[in-house]
């Protein structure tokens, strides 16, 4: 063993690399983005150093990825897709109905949610997802879980034949710490010599029986989880017990000094940390068995609450953040644990207050998404029933001063496809407000709808040529096919117009938004200039690796 200083997310890769992994797939999405980036970086050290070579690589959207995780699972290697938690809602399709399949090769789902939206749009919790394909979901607490649940996960994966689920959180993906790695890598699994036709094949006939088989399966997850060592019962006092899961052990821990000194020395609550599922109902039985009360401290929505539900008879009352004793919105942490443990708050010391300007998320200073902005807001000047509805990126922060452009931003994608609905609706100039690298993930299909139904929407695809918010991966086609991919799908090709997002340039741009807002089909404008980080990025590299800097970009 040796010892490495690695982030939640890191150590879910070198789990993964250690596990024998043949591919991994992702999109990126905070907080999950640092998994693939560590794949796609080993798979390049192995290209220039030699190795057992693994594919590693972004993907248009989590569906795509994730379905490429099955198709290499399919022919017998072992694979891992990553995505943040809203990427499952779009990788949901292949996702559940790979729980029918006979998988060979370990399938292994590293999924980030974000509590608190940090960089999301809202808060759910992927073990619902996990619990509804009916699949066993790994929950880690700690970066050492990190590594090792995902070692686990590819086994299990194996042996039950079904993909099994590791659930991350931010403060686990983003925080690092020390973790004891194996030396050795697992060899990658061969690939399968022959299909299994029956086991792959969903068709109804096949399907059947494979849904049949997958409820067969419940019991084995079941007693997997009843006996996971990451399913631990302490005892102790048992008037009010606990349940801890996943970060929420952690929050616990930290006051248990302050429990036991407040029993009057005497014992903490008898308590279960869960790490495991599907929930071990056993254990959970025997935790609450003589109990009054049952104290559920777990990160993300209230999945342990709501199930303890259907587990314990009514005489126990179920406490956590249904009754308001922990917060239904935002992350737990030590003090608001402390709180519903009914502890008394902890001494604070208080800064003196300064008063201080209010700073929201902006764009950067010269971003061209600021001129792209500019020049809508100038062209809708004096215009009646207009709609903005934008997306997901950089550009998302238009909506706030001193833009405030968008009037709606829901999901990937919407953008485009909510123009089309406001256009039936009855809105004369609906905009649909679009990064590059979104509508490659998923713009292109709502566009093909405007097209099919000769909608009046214009589209503006905010073309800075790489995925800026998540950290400056590469988009997946270069900018140059925005155009021949709308004239593709049908636009009419004198209503896709390249403008150069540049102050300079406002009065044509304005020019042009405004004709083609008046063309009563489809239009789209591909709205121009880099990123200013990736220029940076481009430049280092360029210095690089015309040898005038050392190391990578
Ligand atoms: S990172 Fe790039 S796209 Fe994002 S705000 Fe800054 S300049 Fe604009």
């Amino acid at each position: 063993m040796r010892e490495l200083v690695l982030l939640g997310d890191e150590a879910v890769a070198l789990g993964a690399l250690h596990a024998g992994l043949s591919a991994a797939y992702g999109y990126p999405g905070t907080p999950s983005t640092e998994i693939m980036e560590y794949l796609i970086a080993e798979r390049e050290r192995r290209e220039r150093q030699g190795g057992e070579k693994i594919a590693a690589a972004w993907c248009a959207n989590e569906k795509t990825a994730y379905e490429a995780a099955l198709g290499a699972s399919f022919a017998g290697r072992r694979a891992i897709v990553t995505m943040k938690h809203v990427g499952l809602n779009v990788a949901a399709d292949p996702f559940v109905n790979s729980a029918l399949v006979a998988i060979k090769g370990g399938l292994v789902l590293a999924v980030a949610d974000d509590p608190g939206m940090h960089s999301s749009q809202d808060e759910q919790d992927s073990r619902f997802y996990a619990d509804f394909a009916m699949v066993p979901c790994l929950e880690p607490r700690g970066q050492q879980e990190a590594y090792a649940m995902t070692l686990e996960a590819f086994e299990l994966s194996e042996r039950l034949g079904v993909p099994v689920v590791i659930r991350l959180v931010t403060r686990l993906a983003h925080a690092r710490a020390a973790v004891s790695v194996g030396t050795e890598a697992r060899a990658q699994n061969p690939v399968a010599k022959s299909a299994d036709k029956p086991g792959w094949t969903l068709l109804p006939a096949y399907a059947r029986k494979r849904y049949d088989m997958l409820w067969a399966k419940q019991k084995d997850m079941l007693s997997w989880s009843e006996s996971s060592s990451h399913n631990v019962s302490t005892p102790g006092a048992k008037d009010r017990v606990v349940i801890t899961a996943g970060l929420g052990g952690n929050y616990y821990e930290e006051n248990l000094r302050d429990c036991i000194a407040a029993s009057g020395g005497g014992a903490a609550p008898a308590r279960l940390h869960i790490g495991a599922y599907p929930a071990p109902e056993k254990a959970i039985r025997e935790l609450c068995s003589g109990a009054k009360s049952v104290l559920v401290i777990e990160e993300g929505q209230p999945f342990l609450e709501k199930r303890l539900r259907g587990i314990l008879p009514q005489a126990i009352a179920i406490e956590g953040k249904l009754d308001g004793k922990l917060p239904l919105a935002g992350e737990l942490n030590p003090d608001n644990v402390r709180a519903a443990l009914g502890l008394p708050a902890r001494p604070t010391a208080a800064a003196a207050s300064i008063p201080l300007p209010n700073r929201p998320p902006q764009l950067c200073q010269g971003c061209p998404h600021g001129d792209s902005y500019q020049a809508i807001k100038d062209a809708i000047a004096g215009l009646d029933s207009v709609s903005i509805t934008a997306d997901i990126g950089c550009y998302a922060l238009g909506a706030l001063p001193p833009f405030s452009v968008p009037d709606a931003l829901v999901c990937m994608g919407a953008s485009l496809s909510m123009a089309g609905g406001a256009a039936d609706a009855g809105i004369k100039y609906p905009i649909g407000v679009i990064g590059d690298s979104t509508f490659l993930h998923s713009g292109i299909t709502p566009l093909i709808d405007a097209v099919s139904g000769r909608k009046p929407i214009t589209a503006i695809i905010l073309d800075n040529s790489i995925v800026a918010m998540t950290g400056c991966q590469e988009t997946i086609l270069p900018s140059g096919r925005l155009r021949e991919i709308c004239v593709g799908v049908g636009v009419e090709p004198e209503h896709v117009v390249t403008i150069e997002a540049a102050r300079m340039k406002a009065a044509e741009n304005v020019a042009a938004i405004r004709r083609e807002l008046e063309y009563r089909g489809p239009s789209v404008i591909i709205a121009r200039r880099e990123c200013l980080e990736a220029i940076r990025i481009r430049k280092k590299r360029e210095k690089a690796e015309s040898g005038q800097e050392g190391g990578r970009a």
